[in-house]
């Protein structure tokens, strides 16, 4: 079997990437996600976890020996060289850890999709052949991810100011879902974009 298209789906915070993704999924299109790649190669016992614990020290972790992501957060959003020690760390386990949970297996459809909120931000979109943006307008975003998560409003703001804006996401797509719209419709594209996946990835045509 030829190896499936990678295809990245990407989107800013409370956008719907997992909700679309579940679409994906429930048509039986494997999907990975990024963000819970990122959470596993630093589980305790993990290289990376080791050596986060080495350089910042073990008030890091938490009294069960996991990483203490919100302390983490902290410290590296006050100092950019600890972030970007951070980054260069975790960036190449977590492209690794990726393309090995990527790999075809004996159900794949001929393409897979790669789901993350950085794709674009980081090198991981030189692993897709396609970009889909989950797209909706800041104001749906900001109200969605405020309910989802029970957030303060100027918290998610904050983290919609730090991710890519909005036209400039659009401007690298290949496809867009809108996801303004109700889930019925979002369904639809989902369908209708499914269909001309497989059969521009069909196998016949990528042997
Ligand atoms: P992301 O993964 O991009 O952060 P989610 O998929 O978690 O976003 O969606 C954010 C929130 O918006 C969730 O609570 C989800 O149930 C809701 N949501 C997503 N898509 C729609 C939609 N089309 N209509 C109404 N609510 C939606």
């Amino acid at each position: 079997m030829s190896d499936p298209a990678i295809i990245g789906l990407t989107g800013g915070i409370g956008s719907g990437k997992s909700t679309v993704a579940g679409l994906f999924k429930s048509l039986g299109v494997h999907a990975v996600d990024a963000d819970d790649v990122a959470r596993d190669v630093v589980e305790p016992g993990t290289d990376a976890l080791a050596r986060i614990a080495g350089h910042f020290g073990e008030q890091l972790l938490s009294s069960d020996g996991t990483l203490n992501r919100a302390a983490l957060r902290t410290l590296v959003f006050k100092d950019p060289a600890e972030r970007e020690w951070l980054e260069a760390l975790l960036h190449p386990v977590i492209r690794l850890e990726l393309a090995r949970q990527l790999k075809p297996h004996e159900y794949t459809l001929p393409y897979v999709l790669l789901v993350s909120p950085l794709l674009l931000e980081t090198d991981q979109h030189t692993m897709v052949e396609r970009v889909v943006v989950v797209d909706v307008p800041e104001a749906v975003q900001l109200a969605r991810a405020m309910a989802r998560d029970n957030n303060p409003r100027d918290q998610v703001e904050r983290i919609i100011a730090a991710q890519m804006p909005r036209e400039t996401r659009l401007e690298r797509a290949d496809d867009v879902i809108d996801n303004s719209l109700p889930l019925d419709q979002v369904r639809q594209q989902v369908e209708a974009l499914h269909r001309r996946f497989l059969s521009r990835h069909s196998s016949l045509d990528r042997t």
